[in-house]
């Protein structure tokens, strides 16, 4: 969902803030690092990493992208329906005929991982008469352990793809597993074996489609990864795969999650806050309650361990987190309005709160708190 209406955006009690000047931004960052002809593949999957996919991948396209890469079916179909016209690679893996009559119908483009997903395309598309062929991307794997048949196969699994008239390959593809570790050890392995697989695939003969190895850390990483395509999400969105990659290119979040204080009050010492009262007031003190909880997104694990922003001020949350709202200790601005907006990630001022800040209270990785936040919660672009 996805609001342009600024009414309805005041009346909201939270909201994803999208900057698509930010968005903009770092696309031209990251094609500022490729030479020509490479191409940018912005991954647009799980709604844009939380952003909003439709928004998000008309402005990629403005910006400089060539191509979206998305995990599902859907969300190629959403893509589509909202009338992008540009190649998208679907990265996961599709199997039933209902995915490929809609694969072959929306013009998407699969990617092939086994001789018998192989088959049950070019069956598929005979059956429904398809004014092929069909383009695919032939992906094997190097060392990531997902989809895809070993790099010894590949060569043999590309010949396979050939035989059937209906299936042309567009490109041919692996994925990293540790492009972001400064020990660059496996990902040089996992190059070598797409090197080496690509030399097989040449020797029989076979002149070489796209070739694409490379995500957002590999991307910043070095040149000699980018190859024909990079596929970039997360530094698209403006994050950082890693603290030791921030020197090459200067990137702005493009998120900002926003709530509103919904009642101030005062509580004297001694009162208990929230589910269990792991809170208890040791003086008087000036709460806020603010309309935002764990089922917009906001990790209970973020319990008495957050903070957040208020007029360009650090606030700290108490008590559990709730599903629908959360206290703040506000004694230090006692005169914060019912009203007021709160920035629980972004930027205030001087001061900030990422997503990666979140990640590393949590210990997990930015991708994951950018693609937790809701549907409930408006996506307001600007
Ligand atoms: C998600 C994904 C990407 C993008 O990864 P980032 O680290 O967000 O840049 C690239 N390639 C594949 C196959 C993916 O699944």
């Amino acid at each position: 969902m996805l609001s342009h209406d600024i009414g309805d955006w005041l009346s909201q009690r939270a909201w994803v803030e999208i900057d698509l000047a930010a968005l903009s931004h770092n696309v031209q960052q990251v094609a500022s690092l490729l030479s020509s002809p490479t191409q940018l593949m912005a991954v647009v999957k799980a709604d844009a990493y939380g952003h909003g996919a439709i928004t998000v991948a008309q402005t990629v396209l403005e910006s400089g992208a060539t191509w979206l890469g998305v995990a599902t079916v859907p969300e190629g179909i959403e893509l589509r329906e909202a009338g992008i016209k540009a190649p998208i690679l679907i990265l996961g893996a599709t199997h039933t005929k209902e995915q490929i009559h809609a694969i072959a119908h929306w013009k998407l483009q699969p990617t092939l991982i086994s001789p018998k997903q192989a088959h049950i395309f070019s069956d598929t598309l005979k059956a429904i008469k398809c004014r092929c062929p069909l383009p695919v991307h032939v992906k094997f794997d190097t060392g990531m352990s997902r989809l895809g048949p070993s790099w010894q196969e590949a060569a043999e699994f590309v010949q396979l793809v050939r035989q059937f008239p209906n299936l042309h390959i567009a490109s041919i593809y692996s994925h990293l597993a540790t492009a972001e570790n400064r020990d660059q050890t496996v990902m040089q392995q996992q190059q070598q074996r797409f090197e080496s697989a690509i030399a097989q695939i040449k020797a029989m003969g076979i002149q070489p489609p796209l070739l694409h190895l490379a995500n957002s850390a590999a991307t910043l990483t070095e040149n000699a990864l980018h190859y024909d395509m990079v596929r970039v999400g997360l530094a698209i969105y403006g994050l950082y795969p890693a603290a030791h990659l921030h020197s090459r290119i200067s990137l702005k979040p493009v998120l900002q999650l926003k709530a509103r204080v919904t009642q101030v009050k005062s509580i004297a010492p001694g009162t208990g806050v929230s589910y269990g009262h792991r809170f208890i007031a040791g003086r008087e003190l000036r709460l806020a309650v603010v309309g935002i909880g764990y089922a917009d997104g906001v990790p209970r694990h973020l319990s008495q361990k957050m903070q957040v922003l208020i007029r360009g001020n650090r606030v700290s949350q108490i008590g559990a987190i709730t599903m629908d709202q959360m206290m703040l200790d506000v004694s230090a601005i006692p005169d914060i309005q019912e009203g007021e907006v709160v920035t629980l990630i972004g930027q205030q001022g001087s001061e900030q709160i990422s997503a990666v800040d979140w990640a590393n209270q949590l210990n997990t990785i930015s991708w994951e708190i950018l693609c937790g936040f809701k549907h409930r919660l408006p996506r307001v672009a600007f």
